[in-house]
């Protein structure tokens, strides 16, 4: 993030004009993208083996858990939102 973005932001007042420019949408994408593992995704895929063992992915890193539930990916740090395993999607080994 550079210095003249920070100070742009950091004198908006309220009712003050700002106007974007392509450079502060790559700084704001920037911003967004370094927060976004925060913010819940729902875990909707699992895996089946051919031991047919299902194993939920991480949302954000594809990688299996080994566990379910648990609050945040262990490998990317995605905050992780679990849903109804009947609403998930199976995917099987070999349709990768
Ligand atoms: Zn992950």
């Amino acid at each position: 993030m550079s210095m003249r973005f920070i100070e742009k932001i950091m004198h908006l007042e309220i009712g003050s004009e700002f106007h974007i420019e392509k450079s502060d949408l790559k700084e704001i994408k920037c911003i967004i993208e370094s927060v976004n593992y925060r913010v819940a995704k729902p875990v909707i895929e699992y895996i089946v083996f051919p031991s047919n063992c299902a194993f939920p992915i991480c949302p954000k890193c594809k990688i299996t858990f080994e566990g379910n539930y648990q609050k945040h990916c262990d490998r990317c740090g995605q905050m992780l939102k679990w849903i109804s395993e009947k609403k998930v999607r199976y995917i099987f080994w070999n349709e990768r």
